[in-house]
Parts: C-alpha cells; sequence; structure tokens
C-alpha cells in the first residue's frame, strides 16, 4: 500500500503536556513537521502545576541540577514563545524565605559565601525584604532569577497554534494502533518517520516504555483568594505561596505516593492549610484544590531517548517536579541528537536502563 504522502509528518508526539508541547517546538523550529496528538479529558500533571522555577531549593539551600544551563535556556525558550504566540506565561519572581530560627539565620547566610549559590540570592537579603503578609519573625533571604510559568496558558496557546496548521489531533491514543515497520510509523490515516511518547505518568501502562522504573509522586495544591498582597514575591518554607493576582495565590505542594491518584483530599488541604496560617499574616478563603501526578523516575532525571529494540520509537518523559526547566533543555538536547547526531547526555538517556528492558 502507498501511503498518502500528505498525511506524512516527521514526527508523531504524542501527549501535550510541558513535555510534548516543548519538543513540538524544537522540532517546529528545525523545520520537522509534527503531529501532536492529546487526550484533554485526561488527567495532565502540567494543568495542575505551580510552574514555579527555583535555583535553590529544599531545607538545606542545594542548588537545583544544572542550574546553571537549565535557567536561562528555558528562560530564552518561554520568553521567544511568548513573542511568537503574543501572550505573558514567563513571570520573574523572587522567592523569600523566612529563616526558621537563628541557627538557620546563620547556617543559611553561611552558605552564601559560595558564588555558585550567592548568585541566586539578593545581596543584603534581611529582615527589610520581609513582604508585609508574612510572618518572619527572624527575617529572611531572597532568592532571585527564579519565577513561574503560566504552564495552562502556554499550553492552551501552543495547542492552538499547532491546530491552526494542523498538527494537533484532539485524540486517545492507544500504542496498539501504533504500527511500526522498519520503513515508517503507521497510526490510523497517518505516517511517520518516528513516535515519541510524551504520555507523563500514563506511559507507565504503554508496552513500549513500561520497563522503565517510573517513580510517580503524588501532589496537591491550594488556590486561596487573599486580601489584597504587597508584591508579587512567592514565600518558600515547607510550602510555597505563589501570588498568580494581588489577590490570589496558589499553595502548595504536597508528596504522597499511596494511593497514585488524581483525588484531592481532605488530609492534602489540612496538611497545606496547617503550614500556610502560620506564615500568611492576612485573611483567605479556599477556593479550589487540585491534584496531580508528577512523573519521576528511580534516579530523579529525565528519561529520554530512543527504544533499544526500535529506533522509531522514543520518549521524553520523567521531568518529576521540576517539568518547567528540565523540559525547555531536554528537548533542545533531544531534537540534537534526533536530528544532528549529537549526544544525549548520558544521565537522561534511557540508555541507562537497557538492562531492565533486556533482562
Ligand atoms: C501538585 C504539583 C505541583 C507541581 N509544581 C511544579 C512546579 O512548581 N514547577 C515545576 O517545574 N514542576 C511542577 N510540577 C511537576 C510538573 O507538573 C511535571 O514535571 C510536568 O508537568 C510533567 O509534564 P509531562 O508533559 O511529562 O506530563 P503531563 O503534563 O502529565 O502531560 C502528559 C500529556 O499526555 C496526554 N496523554 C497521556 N496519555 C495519553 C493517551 N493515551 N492519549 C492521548 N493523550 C495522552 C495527557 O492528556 C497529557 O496532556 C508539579 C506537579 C504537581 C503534581
Amino acid at each position: 500500500m502507498t501511503a498518502n504522502p500528505d498525511k506524512f509528518y516527521d514526527y508523531l508526539i504524542v501527549g501535550q503536556g510541558i513535555a510534548g508541547t516543548s519538543l513540538a517546538w524544537h522540532l517546529h523550529e528545525t523545520g520537522k513537521r509534527v503531529l501532536l496528538v492529546n487526550d484533554s479529558s485526561l488527567p495532565s500533571s502540567s494543568k495542575v502545576a505551580a510552574g514555579i522555577f527555583n535555583p535553590l531549593t529544599g531545607k538545606k539551600l542545594v542548588k537545583t541540577w544544572l542550574a546553571d544551563d537549565l535557567f536561562p535556556y528555558a528562560q530564552q525558550f518561554y520568553s521567544g514563545l511568548e513573542e511568537k504566540l503574543g501572550v505573558k506565561v514567563l513571570h520573574e519572581a523572587s522567592i523569600f524565605r523566612p529563616f526558621r530560627s537563628i541557627e538557620e539565620q546563620n547556617s543559611y547566610l553561611a552558605q552564601t559565601a559560595d558564588p555558585g549559590i550567592s548568585k541566586y540570592i539578593r545581596p543584603a537579603s534581611g529582615q527589610q525584604n520581609v513582604p508585609e503578609h508574612v510572618h518572619a519573625p527572624f527575617g529572611g533571604m531572597e532568592v532571585i532569577r527564579s519565577g513561574w510559568v503560566d504552564l495552562p496558558l502556554l499550553l492552551d496557546k501552543s495547542r492552538d497554534y499547532f491546530q491552526s496548521i494542523s498538527q494537533y489531533i484532539e485524540s486517545p491514543f492507544d500504542a496498539a494502533d501504533l504500527v511500526v515497520s522498519e520503513d515508517d510509523v503507521r497510526w490510523k490515516d497517518f505516517r511517520f518517520d518516528k513516535v515519541i511518547l510524551c504520555q507523563g505518568f500514563n506511559a507507565r501502562d504503554n508496552d513500549w516504555f513500561n520497563w522503565l522504573p517510573f517513580t510517580p509522586v503524588k501532589g496537591q495544591i491550594l488556590e486561596i483568594e487573599t486580601e489584597k498582597l504587597a508584591g508579587n514575591q512567592i514565600v518558600n518554607q515547607g510550602i510555597f505561596i505563589l501570588p498568580v493576582s494581588d489577590t490570589h495565590c496558589r499553595v502548595g505542594a504536597t508528596y504522597s505516593w499511596d494511593p497514585l491518584d488524581w483525588e484531592t483530599t481532605d488530609a492534602a488541604a489540612q496538611e497545606l492549610e496547617g503550614k500556610l496560617k502560620p506564615l500568611l499574616k492576612v485573611s483567605y478563603i479556599i477556593t479550589g484544590q487540585l491534584a496531580g501526578i508528577r512523573p519521576s523516575s528511580h534516579d530523579r532525571r529525565p528519561m529520554v531517548g530512543i527504544h533499544p529494540g526500535n529506533p522509531r520509537v522514543g520518549i521524553f518523559n520523567g521531568l518529576g517536579t521540576k517539568g518547567v526547566t528540565l523540559a525547555p533543555f531536554f528537548a533542545n538536547q533531544f531534537t540534537e541528537y534526533l536530528e544532528m547526531d549529537k549526544e544525549l547526555s548520558e544521565t537522561v538517556n534511557i540508555k541507562r536502563y537497557f538492562s531492565l528492558y533486556f533482562r
């Protein structure tokens, strides 16, 4: 059977979360024809995520893996899309970290002697920078080069763009419908050079890649309406408080492993409120709650690459808790690997797990 050349695309990209969207943009920019297929009735972690990018995380103020490379690249990618799509999605905002005690203040301030850390901290951070609506009796420090990306808006506008050039299809995808041969990949009436699966948590059920060590983590956030807040600083102490307007914040997030479902729970709301109340000085009401599943991997690194048994099938997954910063950088690396024969970092290449496939 001869395939209709009009229905040929270079890549079938399954899933239009931040993984599939970033990869689609990168391949599109190199002149490749992609077809994105996505089922919007399925839950998506990218639609739940707060979208924060934060170079210094955790109680111990640890610098995010590859921050010096990932952050500038992500900022350039999102601001480039703002221009193309005509919307604001990248919101730069510092992160205020209240000190829990004098000991913590001393230990954090000592860490700022490290130039790798100090470049991400506003000099002379201290009591004078405490946002009016935050309890911080010991003062705090301000992390910079941080902010958040409006992922739902970015995904909606990207979908509209690819739809307008006939490169997006709203449809469920069943891997059993894929016909992969030596010459091409076929799905429905379409023919492709390769298929890349970007299904987030749902990839676990996919026969092609269910041998990869997915270690998903459920997370929940609250939406709150507050009295008018002074400033757009994100607050981070055990939880984050992200002002998306001067009276609306997202508060999160929880981490849980059982059950792995997309249901919100009262226990999570109570856990978040338990941390929110001592931090926030102004009154608030809860207006919503969302749950999602972070597609994490066993070693907490992305899972990117080509199937060990079939060079036409690939995956872009494992973005875990940091999809906003990981997706653009590794979509670029994957595109260069696919199209320019460049190296894919061993740390993210699924080759590191091939022994699980062959055992
Ligand atoms: C509560 C919470 C807070 C978070 N906060 C942050 C944050 O502040 N910053 C940050 O960087 N990251 C955050 N994350 C993590 C972030 O959400 C993920 O890293 C990222 O969204 C993963 O993107 P993805 O594209 O791999 O998966 P997803 O966003 O889940 O996308 C997968 C897509 O594939 C589609 N799909 C799947 N299967 C099929 C099928 N069979 N047929 C058709 N379509 C299919 C789905 O519809 C979906 O659109 C958070 C996550 C959670 C849960």
